[in-house]
């Protein structure tokens, strides 16, 4: 018999999706207009203990109110990562600036010790903006992606950037539902704790709204400012007066709709994940030349996406083994590539970026659904442990 296919990440509508969506369509409030964008934004404000939170069409347009937000113009500067998908990284373009890419940690995560090490050898604090002495430009702020579902250094994070007067922009979207449990920022979920926060609703992400964003913030003002900007900055609503350039950016109530019905399954989706992952661990930890990376101790992570490390002791190499792999029906994928190395971003300061290049290497993300078997798990384990 012919074996099933195992993917890497799909949807799961278990749950009331088909209700809530045909709800929208029998009200014929399909598009940004319509009640459930605002109980949407309100539910997952509430989930993440917030009290406001925005909805927008995309975590990368989330991203790029972030940016205007923050107050990211044209000649600025902000550190990125350079081991993120490229969404992350793109906005600060978008703003008319530059991003400097720093390198991670063995989370995966920007590196705040090398963020810090950048600082010191290239800027200075001067009338309380953060200059590049290099390019004379104004670091305004800093880019944290939670790689995987796995929580940046957000106590090192915050430490740097207030020291740096640095903006923290948290790129959250593969991270809702990670959060703190033990020190400073117990209790505090992934895009809460800096200055702005973005989440992603994209299909591949730990809910689905099709394609879909939210932007939280500490700064009350900058949301209204980043709602306003995601609808046309239309000022007057009748008379069609608009004082800025503003954004087609704005959820629909479709999208808000199953967004609503994944959000009541968020918890149930990481626990199972969390028991996948557990499983894949006792299964391949310490086996065969494959570590299944850690995330990090004290924090209740979402488990979004798994990270099998290859050591080099192995007798394949990271690529074949992801064709042996799907050569057995099961999908896998590496990391993404630097961002460093990607369109015009090779001519862009970096720092630090030699462990991200290790990982980049080594790394393969295994099947990670919501809806995975222990079967299926242990299916990809067995070809695992075979090569
Ligand atoms: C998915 C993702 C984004 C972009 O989200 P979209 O909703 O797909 O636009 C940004 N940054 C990271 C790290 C992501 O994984």
């Amino acid at each position: 018999m012919e074996k099933h296919f195992i993917p890497l990440s799909v949807p799961n509508f278990s749950g009331r999706e088909k209700e809530y969506v045909n709800d929208a369509v029998v009200s014929e409030w399909v598009s940004t207009g319509g009640s459930k964008v605002a109980e949407f934004e309100q539910a997952v404000a509430d989930y993440v203990h917030m009290p406001r939170a925005v909805a927008c069409n995309s975590g990368t347009s989330g991203l790029h109110l972030a940016m205007m937000m923050a107050g990211v113009g044209r000649g600025d500067e902000v550190l990125a990562p350079t081991l993120t998908f490229i969404a992350a990284v793109n906005p600060i373009r978008y703003a008319g600036a530059e991003p400097v890419f720093i390198g991670c940690g063995d989370s995966l995560c920007l590196c705040p010790t090398l963020a810090r090490e950048f600082l010191e050898q290239n800027a200075v604090v001067r009338d309380g903006v953060c200059v590049n002495r290099t390019t004379g430009a104004v670091i305004k702020a800093i880019v944290v992606v939670h790689v995987f579902g796995n929580m940046a250094a957000m106590e090192g994070i915050m430490d740097l950037a207030a020291k740096w007067r640095l903006t923290v922009i948290e790129d959250a979207t593969e991270a809702l539902g990670t959060r703190y449990t033990e020190g400073r920022y117990a209790g505090k979920y992934a895009g809460t704790i800096g200055d702005i926060g973005v989440y992603s609703f994209n299909g591949n992400k730990i809910i689905t709204t099709g394609a879909g964003g939210m932007v939280v913030s500490n700064h009350a003002d900058w949301l209204e400012r980043a709602k306003h900007l995601s609808t046309q900055a239309k000022s007057d609503e009748l008379n069609y007066k608009h004082d800025e350039v503003g954004y087609n950016y704005r959820m629909t109530n479709l999208q808000a709709a199953l967004g609503l019905a994944q959000l009541e399954q968020l918890e149930g989706f990481i626990e199972h994940k969390t028991r996948m992952y557990e499983f894949y661990r006792e299964k391949l930890d310490g086996k065969h030349h494959y570590r299944i990376l850690p995330f990090r101790e004290g924090v209740r992570s979402n488990h979004w996406f798994y990270s099998l490390y290859v050591e080099d002791g192995h007798a394949l190499s990271r690529d074949a083994i992801i064709e042996k792999l799907r050569e057995e029906g099961i999908q896998t994928r590496p990391i993404w590539g630097l961002i460093q190395d990607q369109a015009d971003y090779p001519k862009n300061a970096h720092y630090g970026t030699q462990l991200a290049r290790h990982y980049l290497e080594r790394v393969v993300n295994l099947p990670c659904s919501t809806n995975l078997t222990e079967a299926d798990a242990q299916r990809v384990a067995d070809v695992l442990l075979s090569l």
